[in-house]
């Protein structure tokens, strides 16, 4: 365990995971000091909090290191390139995340940790992890989906339920500042372009993904239709006889897991040496049962059976997941079209998974696209569009992405991001939209611009379509 006691811990950065931390580390005796950027009426209540505990909080100064500083305990969307980075480089101050922290503090008071088994990738991580925590619950394992998601990854740690095994959903930010990190087992799920601002480049980016695979046990789990996955693998400096297994939605080689005849088949951990492949799940046992989503069952399938779990938990598990709201929910069938809620495809690569599920689409889209193209998205998308219905600040963008490749299809640019904005676009979908198809919101796009969140995003779709059936 990490001793603590007596040291001089910065905690960069009030909030979800600074107030936590602090109390954490100020119940272990360090010597704490919060640095946070902002001094607004929350951060001083949280600070009011805090200096009952002995936590000195500097507000409105998140930039000066503390004279004596010997750790910071970083949130993990502290940007690498902020100058409190640069002097902490300067002065050999080491920089933890969250998830670090957690880390290392796993065995504290001579625990027995949990092993980890870990999830990133751009798209899919929390069903992904919710599928495995489902999948390890059916094997009568104790589990909780933590990280990212859920329950902190701290209290999970530290609190008093104790864990078998930890289903872990991993961001980009929290593997940056997770250097110790060491898992049971890790899948990197796909990489596509996000976050680059904060990362500074793609390659930082897949780097900080890769972290994951660093040092693991048993099992490195990569998207076989996704080279850069595999890539990682190749490059991480694993624990001998820590294997690779490759995830795909065709025929699993040996060391593959993957899909024969419409049964999810292993092909790496197989019981029975009489055979050479282990029947795991039928493909309908995965809700919803489109591709993207099966692949992310294969990989919460791999985890499992890299932990030792039976084929039979892996089919329970996968039939008692109900997934997240807003991921891929069907809404209502209105006059033989299917209105579909994926409101949590905030990026083009979630998008162009959520499109290539259905045949001929009325795609409601649009929103903030954080320094996103859409060429690519709208060229691969445009064989399934029956009509685009736009909304949100930066519609433009994939207007005119759709001008230059599909010019073709029709495009009703809505120039509102009022309240009654979604009800619009629900009407003007449904009004282009044949039997047979699917009105699908996948919007590409953040949803800052006109809603608190992706969640209210979908619920206002959910609401209009609730008027027209
Ligand atoms: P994350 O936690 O990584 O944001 P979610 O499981 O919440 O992932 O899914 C977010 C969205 O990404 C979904 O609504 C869907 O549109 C898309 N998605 C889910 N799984 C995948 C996948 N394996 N590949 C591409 N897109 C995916």
């Amino acid at each position: 365990g990490e001793d603590l006691r007596g040291k001089n811990v910065t905690v960069a950065g009030l909030g979800v995971s600074g107030v936590p931390a602090a109390k954490v580390l100020a119940g272990l005796g360090a010597h704490v000091t919060v640095v946070n950027d902002g001094d607004d009426e929350r951060a001083r209540a949280q600070a009011a909090e805090l200096a009952g505990l002995g936590v000195t909080v500097r507000l409105g100064d998140g930039d000066t290191l503390p004279d004596g500083a010997e750790l910071i305990v970083t949130a993990p969307g502290w940007r690498p390139d902020k100058p409190l980075f640069a002097a902490a480089r300067e002065a050999g101050v080491p920089v933890w995340g969250d998830v670090e922290l957690a880390w290392r503090l796993r065995d504290l008071d001579g625990r027995t940790p949990a092993p980890w088994l870990c999830v990133t990738g751009t798209n899919g991580k929390t069903t992904t992890t919710r599928m495995l925590a489902s999948i390890l619950e059916a094997a009568g394992l104790r589990t909780a989906a933590v990280g990212n998601i859920g329950v902190s990854l701290l209290d999970a740690v530290l609190g008093d339920t104790e864990y078998d095994v930890l289903a872990v959903e991993l961001s980009s930010y929290q593997l940056h500042w997770a250097p110790s990190l060491r898992a049971h087992s890790a899948a990197v799920l796909n990489l596509a372009p996000d976050h680059l601002d904060w990362h500074g480049s793609m390659e930082a980016y897949a780097a900080d993904k890769g972290r994951v695979y660093e040092g693991n046990q048993v099992a490195c789990v990569y998207n076989v239709a996704d080279k850069a996955t595999e890539d990682l693998v190749r490059e991480a400096d694993v624990e001998e006889g820590c294997r690779a297994i490759g995830f795909t939605l065709g025929t699993p080689g040996p060391s593959q897991v993957g899909v024969v005849d419409g049964i999810l088949v292993d092909r790496a951990f197989v019981e029975n040496r009489q055979k050479n492949a282990q029947e795991l799940a039928e493909v309908s046992d995965v809700r919803p049962s489109v591709p993207h989503n099966i692949a992310n069952a294969l990989a919460a399938a791999a985890l499992a059976r890299a932990f030792g779990v039976p084929a039979g938990a892996v089919r329970d598990g996968l039939r008692a997941f109900r997934p997240d709201a807003h991921r891929i929910a069907h809404v209502a069938d209105v006059d033989g079209v299917a209105y579909v809620d994926d409101s949590k495809a905030t990026n083009t690569h979630a998008a162009e998974a959520s499109l290539a599920s259905y045949e001929s689409v009325v795609w409601i889209a649009g929103g903030l696209a954080k320094g996103a193209t859409f060429d690519e998205l709208v060229t691969r998308a445009a064989k399934r569009l029956r009509a685009v219905v736009l909304i949100g600040a930066d519609r433009a963008l994939i207007r005119e992405a759709l001008e230059r490749h599909v010019p073709e299809v029709p495009v009703v640019d809505l120039d509102r991001t009022d309240e009654g904005a979604m009800a619009a676009a629900v009407a003007e979908a449904r009004a282009l939209a044949q039997r047979g198809d699917t009105v699908l919101l996948a919007p590409a796009c953040a949803s800052m611009d006109m809603y608190a969140n992706y969640n209210a995003r979908g619920e206002a779709f959910e609401r209009a379509v609730g008027e027209l059936a």
